[in-house]
């Protein structure tokens, strides 16, 4: 049968009902690549995969939250839908707002939203409000806006969203068999890592794996008050999807990591750009910047010079890793999210006249 996106998958796992009206545009289903290269630097018999999450409906992981969190808000009677974001949760509120037929107020930090989200969440008929302000300014705004008018909030501090989101651990363990040893995030409001960590529990307490992954999480270095222990008040990164000063799950996303016995990292700019670029030139991946904070975090510890605390790298000094290591990193949201990011990389097209001796020598080749 064909893939009815993740409420019917896993429908039982989900605050569901038989009375939820189900608004889907058939996400989740996610492909896990394996990355041969990736691997490679790992170790000799070691499987590094990488979700691929821009592959959703509306190029991110928030549908899989978002089709949870608008089916239920139907089902309870709203009629309109509000969301602060750096971006990819407007994209997703404004879409399955749109397939329900009801209102998405977005409300944003003025000018620092990627060209392609904005694009979406405007060409879906979202109600698009930019702050003079931070994302956590308009997170802020839109808890007293969603408690004291009719429209349902669907920010990750919506129970819904983490409900839906951990659907993807259950289909990495589905995928493999078995959940991984190690797997890497990016993190900004922490409640992705928080839903995979509840996904891989569940999906053990199922009976559908034996161990539980490490969670390595990273942050951008501008915008990391979990790893700082401390608010951030002026969040700077090129990564604007993780642009994040004061996370709504940041307690889960501790206990995560302590419970898993992983990580919390910070990822540099140049580190994230350098993955992207890496991701996208070795695997044909291109992601945006925020998902490259995975990528960029699995090299980082693979590098010598990566701090004591990380457990991958105590394993690869102590040659305790296991050979057969399994790696999951997640990347978050599609590269056409934010086409500008090609001039970062300083990267254009040539331009030549139309003679064959010009495009032969643009090409790099002897005449
Ligand atoms: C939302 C988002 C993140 C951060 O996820 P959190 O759950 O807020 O930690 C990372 N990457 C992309 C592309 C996102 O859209």
């Amino acid at each position: 049968m064909s893939w009815r996106g993740i409420i019917e998958a896993y429908r039982p796992f989900l605050p569901v009902s038989n009375k939820t009206p189900v608004v889907t545009l058939n996400e989740g289903n996610t492909p896990l690549i394996f990355s041969p290269r990736l691997s490679e630097m790992v170790g000799r018999e070691a499987s590094v995969y990488i979700k691929y999450e821009g592959l959703n409906p509306t190029g991110s992981f928030k549908d899989r939250g978002m089709t949870v969190a608008i089916s239920r808000a139907i089902e309870k009677g709203s009629r309109a839908v509000i969301c602060a974001s750096t971006g990819n949760t407007s994209a997703a509120a404004a879409a399955y707002a749109a397939r329900a037929g009801i209102d998405c107020f977005v409300l944003l930090p003025k000018g620092k939203i990627a060209r392609g989200k904005l694009a979406q969440a405007l060409m879906c008929g979202a109600k698009v409000i930019a702050l003079r302000g931070n994302f956590d300014d308009a997170l802020r705004l839109v808890r007293d806006i969603g408690e004291n008018y009719p429209v349902a909030i669907v920010n990750s501090t919506n129970q819904d969203r983490i409900e839906g989101q951990k659907t993807a651990a259950f289909e990495i363990v589905d995928v493999l068999g078995e959940a991984p040893d190690y797997h890497f995030l990016p993190v900004g409001n922490a409640g992705n890592i928080t839903a995979y960590w509840k996904g891989y529990r569940e999906w053990r307490e199922a009976g559908r794996s034996k161990k539980l992954p490490k969670m390595m999480g990273f942050e951008a270095a501008g915008a990391a008050p979990i790893f700082h222990e401390k608010v951030i008040k002026k969040p700077d990164t090129v990564a604007t999807a993780i642009r994040i000063g004061n996370p709504a799950s940041w307690k889960q996303a501790e206990m995560a990591i302590s419970q898993s016995h992983g990580l919390m990292d910070i990822v540099t700019d140049d580190e994230i750009l350098a993955a992207q670029k890496w991701l996208a030139m070795n695997d044909g991946i291109f992601v945006e910047p925020a998902s490259a904070a995975s990528i960029a975090g699995l090299i980082k510890c693979l590098g010598k010079a990566s701090c004591r605390k990380c457990p991958l790298a105590a394993e690869l000094r102590a040659s305790l890793l296991p050979k057969a290591v399994t790696i999951v990193c997640t990347v978050t949201g599609h590269g056409l999210k934010d086409p500008d990011v090609v001039d970062l990389h300083h990267l254009k097209p040539v331009t030549v006249w139309p003679s064959r001796d010009r495009v032969i020598k643009a090409m790099g080749l002897s005449l």
